[in-house]
């Protein structure tokens, strides 16, 4: 069993489950005919005729509701056998079938000759409730019926869908109703595919009745139906080539395979042959057949007000005499292909009449018939690709709500890195910026430590040079400052230079001399204040700046310094002492008279060195102090001065502790 089927039956029984029992309007239900006693045995040995007399003998006898439904439903039957719409159309009318009885349904929905919507709207409710009951031979039937009337409203893709699933159901069901779809189909293939689906279409026909042929031997099946199913099957092959190809001796030698015995088509495959032969300019043979069709008795089964018009149109291309009035009295129920090809073979007529006949039916059947056809086609395509485009739309919306959701995810985790990224960037920046901090501090520390470096002198400890130069002249201006508030205030300018260094340094070596020059240091910065500024200016010289109250002190400090030195032997080494001494050259800032406070500290070391080199010259071990400047043009320049002769001449006040008194100042 295929997986269609499967899931068919499945269906069926979950829904038959759900229905409840269906019964008649008089009250009776598809069990109540079931427990009806069966037909007596003798009916089934009548023929056709003697089964209507007896079923509307039987039916004007009953008063049971059940036995007249039972009666009238196979009474239609037997009318099915015969293909009798209209008889079977009014026992249903009067008979209306029950809900549950499926096949009766069928068989009164076939009755209804209008192939319309409405029609179509029954066999879906029948092919639905079939299914749910299991009755699948009747569900593929009605489907096949369903795509035939599909097909014949313009439907042609729902028509081939709804074959397909008949198929589906049919496969394994009775050799009749697989036969009968496969016939349908193939018929759709030869009106509505093109060449290829033309072939496909005829083969489908030969391969469905070859199999009914050799099955009817095989399996004795009921003659009438193959033989009347064959027939069919060869006229429409037939036509097939008549109508789509057109290849009209094919189609006259399906023709000739149909069985004349089965006078319902008779009439009709007489007069097509006929027309095939007048198609291929045989007209002897054409005129012979068309006799032939009169006198062969009219089907009384179906519409063939059609065939009266062919036989008008052959008598008019095989120069007889014609009357075109027959193909302008076309019954309703003459298929639509049937008369396209009508009008289209009276519009290519050569006749005037004919052609005119042709265009005015032609335009008739398209106000009638193709305009609104073609309208339904449009809707319904419109309606399929509205609902395809709502399905599309529906699609895109989703891929755009998830395309916008994944867009809302990336961003979250964008920002989400962007802050991490932000806090990493801010994390290195404050690292940098805390090491470029770190590194600033180590660097003002380093600064700090080379700037106190140079300004150190690296032997004795003392400031150097340096230190001096750049602090004096606040010193100086701290003295000014003083001496305007009316505080006696000086600051004695000094400078040393020990006696004879050279002579250490070549007797005892460098690293004496070194000794002695700590030595020297240590001595005179504990002899002065903590705030005096004592550096070493270079060499075995040295410079004191000392806050002095007034003149004498200034000579004392000068006469300590040279005393602190000279007082005793300078240790140098384990056993060896030296006796050291140095000449000191001062001058006291602003002079005794407080009148050079405008001479600079370079002026100032200048004169105190020429008051040294007055010392050296003169005597050593002793001291010269400047007191005061007399004459006031030389403060501006006292490099060029001869200190000698200034002191002479008075311009400059001398105070020293030189001659035979060494250590009594004297003044010059
Ligand atoms: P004077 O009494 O005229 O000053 O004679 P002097 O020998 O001291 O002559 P001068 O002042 O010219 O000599 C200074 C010497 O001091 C020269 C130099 O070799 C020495 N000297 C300078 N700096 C240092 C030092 O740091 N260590 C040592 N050991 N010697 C130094
Ligand atoms: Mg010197
Ligand atoms: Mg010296």
């Amino acid at each position: 069993m295929s997986f269609g089927k499967l899931l068919c039956l499945i269906s069926a029984i979950l829904l038959s489950a759900l229905s409840p029992t269906l019964f008649s309007k008089e009250g009776f239900g598809i069990e109540d005919l079931i427990n009806l006693p069966p037909l007596p045995e003798k009916y089934e040995s009548y023929d056709y005729n003697e089964r209507i007399a007896w079923l509307e003998n039987e039916l004007g006898k009953t008063h049971s509701p059940a036995e007249t439904y039972r009666l009238a439903r196979e009474l239609a039957f037997q009318y099915d056998w015969t293909s009798s719409n209209e008889l079977i159309l009014s026992v249903c009318q009067s008979n209306k079938p029950i809900k549950a009885d499926i096949d009766y349904r069928f068989y009164c929905i076939s009755s209804i000759k209008k192939s319309d919507e409405s029609k179509l709207d029954k066999l879906t409710l029948l092919l639905s409730d079939a299914i749910d009951l299991g009755n699948l031979s009747i569900a593929a039937q009605s489907l096949s019926s369903m795509a035939w009337i599909q097909s014949s409203l313009g439907d042609i893709e729902q028509a081939f869908r709804s074959y397909e699933m008949a198929m589906e159901l049919a496969s394994d069901e009775n050799i009749y109703l697989r036969s009968d779809i496969t016939l349908n189909l193939s018929q759709l293939y030869i009106m509505h595919g093109d060449g290829e689906y033309f072939e496909k279409g005829v083969k489908l026909v030969q391969g469905a009745l070859d199999e009914l042929r050799s099955k009817s031997v095989s399996d004795s099946l009921d003659t009438i139906y193959v033989k009347q199913t064959l027939a069919n099957g060869y006229f429409n092959l037939g036509i097939a080539y008549m109508f789509h190809k057109p290849d009209y001796r094919e189609a006259l030698k399906w023709f000739a395979k149909v069985d004349p015995d089965i006078v319902d088509i008779r009439q009709s495959v007489l007069v097509f042959s006929s027309l095939a032969h007048t198609e291929l300019n045989e007209p002897v043979e054409a005129k012979k057949l068309l006799q032939e069709s009169y006198e062969t008795p009219q089907s009384q089964l179906s519409d063939s007000t059609y065939l009266l018009c062919y036989q008008q149109i052959i008598k008019a291309k095989i120069d007889m005499n014609y009357n075109l009035e027959r193909c302008s009295q076309l019954g309703r129920d003459t298929p639509l292909e049937v008369q396209l090809d009508i009008y289209s073979r009276l519009i290519e007529s050569e006749i005037i009449d004919a052609k005119r006949l042709g265009y005015d039916r032609f335009y008739a059947l398209y106000q009638n018939t193709l305009k609104s056809l073609l309208k339904q086609n449009s809707v319904k395509s419109a309606s399929r690709s509205e609902l395809n485009r709502l399905q599309h739309e529906s699609r895109l919306k989703d891929q755009v709500i998830e395309r916008e959701k994944q867009l809302a995810i990336a961003n979250e985790e964008k920002a989400a890195s962007q802050n991490k990224l932000t806090i990493a960037i801010v994390a290195v920046f404050l690292l940098v910026l805390l090491l470029v901090l770190l590194q600033l501090r180590q660097k003002k520390l380093l600064a700090k430590q080379y700037a106190q470096l140079s300004l150190v002198d690296g032997l004795t400890g003392l400031n150097n040079r340096r230190f001096f130069e750049q602090n004096i002249d606040r010193d100086l201006k701290f003295v000014l400052r003083d001496n305007e508030g009316k505080e006696d205030s000086y600051l004695g300018v000094y400078i040393f230079d020990i006696d004879h260094f050279k002579k250490v340094n070549d007797n005892y070596g460098h690293d004496i001399g070194d000794v002695v020059l700590k030595e020297f240091s240590r001595r005179i910065r504990e002899s002065v204040r903590e705030s005096d500024m004592f550096v070493r200016w270079g060499g075995e010289e040295f410079l004191l700046a000392s806050r002095v109250s007034n003149i004498e002190c200034f000579h004392q400090l000068a006469d300590r310094i040279v005393k602190t030195i000279n007082h005793k032997p300078f240790e140098v080494a384990h056993d060896t002492s030296l006796d050291v001494s140095c000449t000191v050259g001062g001058i006291i800032y602003p002079g005794e008279s407080k009148r050079i406070a405008s001479m600079t500290w370079k002026n100032l070391v200048t004169l105190a060195d020429n008051a040294l080199y007055i010392g050296k010259r003169k005597q050593r071990n002793c001291w010269v102090c400047i007191d005061d400047i007399n004459n006031l043009d030389l403060l501006s320049d006292p490099t060029n001065m001869d200190l000698d002769v200034a002191i002479d001449s008075n311009q400059v006040s001398v105070t020293h502790s030189m001659s035979s008194a060494e250590s009594q100042p004297s003044r010059s």
